[in-house]
């Protein structure tokens, strides 16, 4: 399969596609409904850049990012689309950015398999946002890393020790050595987010996924992290897909960004033409909402109207619709505007740009 068929689309990169998530559509059957969660979640993940995905919370960003690791709860039904990861050749830097030796459909796969789960780990590897609730209290920071890299990387106990050791300093612990032996409860929340970030990072994965990574930190400790993370993915050449609510964290990270709501994306370019010329309603509206440094203009922030709806709920047309101010009755409550391309690197989901409907 080409890489351009799957996707009618063309795409907004200069780079190839590592992951590609194609019509993604994720139901939770709770109780108390149906949480329609993802609704037809269409986008490429870059080979080598950062991809920030950025939407308010409860717009899909961490469902799509474990329905990529297969991880998503029992409740969780993939109804409808696919996620491809395309296996790259390593380059002679050691970063698997060169030509495309496989593709495996994750979503063809068992979620409690072998296969995937020796995925997870080394090819795709995911930091959670709050790290005291994702390492283990029981086990050493040393021994939960280690224990990664014996699976993945078939070393025995003592080359496995050596290499978290030196993990640990990459991400910038002052005695490694001595932290190896530390449990999650002896270290602060930036030290507790280094070991997450040198878990995700041990066995050297294609795609690293970054959930809200630093919304824990106090503002020191997050530009550190923040700052680490970019070295490390310009040391490392991996793609990651960095989801977050915070466009100056974006602005900061991300070389693309994928703008979400209510289980679709809405818009789709590189970081500069989102900041300098949004298109998406809800995009302008988000960074209306924020505080822009250094701007001389004294004007009011602009708070989004209304909340995201209940994701039990079905909206008729445009989900954004009940709280957009360019609103067109008749228009926008009828039907989903479809996401096209409205120049060269730009995919809008807005009526105001393009008459399409969604299928
Ligand atoms: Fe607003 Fe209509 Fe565009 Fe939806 S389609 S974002 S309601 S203008």
């Amino acid at each position: 399969m080409s890489q351009m068929a799957a996707s009618a689309l063309k795409s907004i990169y200069k780079e190839d596609a590592i992951l590609r998530i194609n019509n993604l559509q994720v139901f939770f059957y709770t109780d108390i409904g149906i949480s329609r969660a993802l609704n037809g979640v269409t986008f490429d993940v870059p080979t080598g850049k950062v991809l920030g995905v950025v939407g308010e919370s409860g717009c899909g960003k961490s469902v799509t990012a474990l329905a990529c690791m297969r991880l998503l709860a029992r409740s969780a039904k993939i109804l409808k689309g696919d996620i491809t990861l395309f296996r790259r050749s390593k380059k002679e830097n050691g970063n698997g950015n060169g030509a495309i030796v496989d593709e495996v459909k994750l979503t063809d796969l068992d979620p409690m398999g072998d296969e995937i789960r020796k995925i997870r780990g080394e090819e795709l590897a995911m930091i959670f946002q709050e790290p005291m609730t994702s390492l283990n209290p029981s086990y050493t920071v040393g021994d939960q890393i280690a224990e990664a890299i014996i699976l993945h990387q078939e070393v025995d106990a003592a080359e496995a020790k050596q290499r978290t050791i030196k993990i640990l300093d990459q991400v910038g612990m002052a005695n490694a050595a001595g932290i190896f032996a530390r449990y999650p409860h002896e270290l602060s929340g930036g030290m507790r987010q280094r070991a997450m970030i040198a878990m995700g990072l041990s066995c050297n994965p294609s795609v690293l996924f970054a959930d809200e990574p630093t919304t824990a930190l106090d503002v020191t400790t997050e530009a550190q992290i923040l700052d680490l993370m970019r070295d490390l993915q310009a040391q490392l050449g991996m793609s990651i897909v960095f989801i977050t609510h915070n466009l100056g964290v974006v602005a900061q990270m991300c070389d693309y960004v994928a703008v979400m709501y209510l289980g679709r994306i809405v818009e789709q370019t590189s970081v500069e033409t989102l900041f300098y010329s949004p298109k998406h309603p809800y995009t302008s509206a988000l960074l209306n909402s924020i505080p822009h440094a250094g701007s001389r203009e004294r004007k009011r922030l602009q708070p989004i109207r209304g909340v995201v709806p209940d994701p039990y709920s079905s909206i008729k047309g445009c989900p954004f619709h009940p709280r957009c101010n360019s609103y067109m009755p008749g228009k926008c409550d009828q039907a989903v505007p479809a996401i096209t391309q409205i120049e060269e690197g730009h995919n809008v989901r807005c009526f105001l740009y393009s008459d399409e409907v969604e299928e």
